[in-house]
């Protein structure tokens, strides 16, 4: 079968590799699509090396259908469509106990433990069937959207930790795939007004086309003023940060009302460091969260919003390339023109 196999960080190429074989309590998934995240850009290119193993093969966003089952298996046939929930939490550490599986101490991950879906056939393990990993889905959704379950979970979870609610007015900063699906998911929450800030016009667009009440261009428009006028002079209830840029958290905190919650959803780039006005957050009390991963709750609630169409995620997939063009994937999801990039056999 084919896989990107990735040998060390920069080295990556289409290979051919014998079809994983399952025990008894295993299934193989027959990959559909599998959408290349943020995350798999820095494994990629090493900016993100920690968990991550070479030679493997990555990509933890997929959908496909069931091609083979182990005898012990119950509950799915061959045929059946379904996501893969990828992260697996143990269950038993202090954090699971806590109930933050998502921030488990031991978790496990199809993607990085196990191999991932940028390859023909993957091996759902035995720990991930028991887990409650596996989501079927009907025919109605697209692989496209079952593969983007996943990031969508993530975002669900932001959205809990940023505690958007009726009548908020939200600031997403970013218009990529996440911060598109953060706009839709505020107005879903009941926000009155989501403003999009995105210096990129398509991006720009595509937000408004899936329901942003305002976009701005941050580099040619003065988004500080475009907020405060939005909100009596006091700010967005909710800033989700959806783009990993270090140095704009100091600006992004001052748009933020007194008592707002300002939720770090992006990954940020490089060391992560930045400088910050602390008296910001002092002074208007600012809640300041993040978010990590998903609870298997967090993936559920998403695949019943995706099954019941609540959430459009097929606009946000612009570009499908097979495994063989995995490179030039690669090139369009850096160039930044599309917005997801799907891999399909
Ligand atoms: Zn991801
Ligand atoms: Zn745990």
């Amino acid at each position: 079968m084919k896989a990107v196999v990735l040998n060390a960080p920069n080295d990556f190429a289409p290979t051919e590799l014998p079809k994983p074989e399952i025990g008894d309590d295993e299934m193989l998934l027959e990959m559909k699509k599998a959408a290349i995240c943020g995350t798999d850009m820095r494994i990629l290119t090493g900016a993100k090396t920690k968990g991550v193993r070479y030679p493997s093969v990555i990509g933890h966003e997929m959908c496909g259908v069931i091609a083979e089952v182990g005898k012990n298996v119950t509950g799915f046939e061959v045929g059946d469509k379904v996501s893969i929930a990828n992260v697996i939490p143990c269950g038993s550490c202090p954090a699971c106990l806590e109930g933050r599986e998502n921030a488990c101490m031991n978790r496990k991950a199809i993607g990085y433990e196990f191999n991932g879906g940028f390859e023909e056939y993957v091996l759902i393990p035995e720990i991930a069937m028991k887990s409650g990993n596996v989501i079927k889905l009907p025919k109605q959704v697209s692989f496209t959207a079952g593969a983007l379950i996943e990031p969508l979970a993530c975002c669900i979870r932001g959205l809990k930790n940023a505690g958007t609610g009726f009548n908020d007015s939200v600031l997403i900063v970013g218009a990529g795939p996440i911060g598109l699906m953060h706009m839709q998911l505020s107005k879903i929450a009941g926000a009155k007004q989501v403003i999009v800030s995105e210096p990129n016009e398509m991006r720009r667009q595509i937000a408004l086309e899936l329901g942003a009440d305002r976009v701005v261009d941050p580099e040619k428009e003065d988004l500080e003023k475009i907020v405060k006028e939005a909100t009596r002079g006091m700010g967005a209830d909710v800033i989700v940060m959806a783009i990993g840029v270090p140095a704009l958290v100091n600006s992004t905190l001052k748009l933020c009302k007194k008592g707002g919650t300002v939720n770090l959803f992006a990954g940020f780039a490089g060391t992560g460091e930045c400088s910050i006005e602390v008296n910001t957050i002092h002074y208007n009390e600012i809640n300041v969260n993040g978010s990590t991963a998903y609870k298997r709750e967090d993936y559920l609630e998403a695949a019943d919003m995706v099954i019941s169409g609540k959430i459009n995620l097929d606009k946000i997939a612009t570009h499908t390339y097979k495994i063989d063009e995995f490179q030039a994937a690669y090139e369009m999801c850096k160039s930044g023109k599309g917005l997801k990039i799907l891999i399909e056999p």
